[in-house]
Order: C-alpha cells, then structure tokens, then sequence
C-alpha cells in the first residue's frame, strides 16, 4: 500500500476564534500559534481581514500577523472577504490569502454585504492582485453543503462558482460546509461534479455542527482532497450562520488519519499542548475528544 499524505490546515486562530465573545489578547494568540507550529502545523489560518465592528475578536489581525513566529515552511494565511481586507492581508505580509465567496444570496449578503455575483467578480481582482504580489490565492465556497437561509444549495450552483472562481485564478478551492449539515454522500456528489470539469486542487472545511465532520473528511481523503481545515480543540464557529458549531478538531482528525496510516506532519502530544493552551484561554473544555481519551495506543 502506498503511504497516503494529507496537509491539516489549522483554523483555530480565525474560524476557531471568531465566534468567541472574549476577546483572546493578541501575545495569547500568538503563543496559541506558537504552540500549533510546535505540533508540525505547517499552514494556518491565523486571521480574519474584516471589519472590527463586524468581528471584534479579530480586530488585532494587522498587530497578529507581524507578530507570528516566521519559521522556514510555515504560512500564514488571512482570510478576506472584500478588497479593503485584501490590502490590509497584503500589508500584514500574509503568505496567502482565503477569500470567501458564499453560494446562496441571503447568506453572501448577510456575511459580507455583497451577492454572489459580486463576490465572484472581488475574488477575480484579489486574485490577480494577489499573484502580482506572489501570494498563493484560495477560494473558499462557503455555504457549499446548504445555507443555513436559504437551505438546500444545488451541484450546479456550487460547480458553477467553482468553475468561475477557477477562471478568476483560485490556485485552490476549499468547499466549506459552514454550518455542519453534509454527509459523506454529498462529498461524493460535489466532488464528482467538480471533477467533470476541473482537476484543480481540493480541500475541504468541515463543521461538526451534527457529528457528520469526520465522516466527511475521511470521504473526502478517500476522494483525493490535498488538504483538510481543522482547528484545535474543535473550536469555532461562525457569527453570521445562527447554531453554527466547532469546526471538526485538529487532534481528533489527526489521531484518525495516523492510524489509518495518512501522513499529516503533525504530532499528536503537540497538538493536545495547543489545544490546551486555548481551553486555558477560554475558561471551558473543548469539544474535541482526544484529550479526554487519550490516544491509543498509550504513549510509554
Ligand atoms: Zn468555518
């Protein structure tokens, strides 16, 4: 059997964060990203470029990023919904950008105040500016699974903005199930749809909103995805999707994928320090199980 190999991108800083009411100060993050870069982490998404008001807990993401350990092999990524965010990303020296474009309309205004349309047409500018900068550009679909407005979000919609996105540059596509609702089936369904008509890189962005998050990543692994979003601790959620829950956790995730012999880079008593840190910081347990259980077999 060939060894198989999967990049974990942690989004514990942003997606992980973002939905927390107390603020977390930025030398607490910092140490946060230090501990996930301890763990073999090798791709974050530390911050959110988007307007304070809207998200306080992101709020220091130009101070954040000018002060995360620069490490040989290590990027950041900022995650930006409009141009005045891609600026403030680009000036911050992310390594790459996320820029969201949302599936549904209700859901692409009430995020980020723009349509669909209009979301693909800034992901096209940002993309061009972005690779004049020499910066990696991923688009992440938001809403591709179902919308928490609108409800079901056809193949077609999703394949479509793909297909455009693809077109405007994304070195990248993320389908993001933002508020937990797909099973495995419809990663089937997406990604051979997808598949009909481009072989662009996939990763995937699962919430364990109702406990289908792991199923679907392995799916998707199964599927060929290159890489995975995960946030420590199973953190997150996000303020504009109501009953929107953690993503699916970065140890549990990992903990499944080494067993099944799928290379992750990372180090599983690493992640569990990190995960720690952030329960420190948030005053509660996190959802993510590995550090109840342990992992198996027991370390020694
Ligand atoms: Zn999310």
């Amino acid at each position: 059997m060939t060894t198989r190999r999967i990049e974990l991108v942690e989004v514990g800083p942003r997606d992980g964060l973002q939905n927390e009411p107390t603020v977390v100060g930025t030398a607490a993050k910092v140490a946060y990203v230090e501990a996930l870069v301890a763990a073999g982490l090798r791709r974050i998404e530390a911050t959110s470029f988007v307007h304070p008001g809207r998200v306080p807990q992101m709020a220091d993401a130009d101070e954040l990023m000018r002060a995360v350990p620069r490490r040989d092999g290590v990027r950041y990524s900022g995650l930006v919904v409009n141009r005045r965010g891609f600026d403030r990303a680009l000036g911050a020296g992310v390594d790459e950008v996320n820029v969201v474009v949302v599936a549904t309309e209700t859901f692409s205004q009430r995020n980020q105040g723009m349509t669909v349309d209009e979301g693909v047409r800034t992901f096209a500018e940002i993309s061009r500016l972005a690779h004049q900068a020499g910066l990696g550009v991923t688009v992440t679909i938001g809403a591709a699974f179902g919308c928490p407005f609108e409800g079901e979000v056809a193949t077609e919609q999703v394949v479509g903005l793909v297909h455009r996105c693809v077109d405007g540059g994304a070195d990248e596509v993320v389908l993001a199930d933002t508020i937990g609702v797909g099973v495995p089936a419809d990663v089937h369904r997406l990604v051979s749809a997808v598949r009909d008509e481009h072989d662009v890189p996939l990763r995937f962005h699962f919430h364990n909103t109702r406990n289908t998050g792991y199923a679907n990543a392995w799916t998707a692994v199964e599927l060929g995805a290159v890489a995975l979003d995960a946030s420590s601790g199973g953190i997150g959620g996000c303020p504009f999707a109501p009953a929107a829950t953690g993503n699916i956790a970065t140890e549990d995730l990992a903990w499944m994928l080494s067993r099944s012999k799928v290379e992750t880079g990372v180090a599983l008593d690493g992640l569990l320090s990190a995960s720690s840190h952030i329960e420190g910081e948030l005053g509660r347990p996190v959802p993510a199980l590995l550090g109840r259980a342990g992992p198996f077999p027991p370390a020694g």
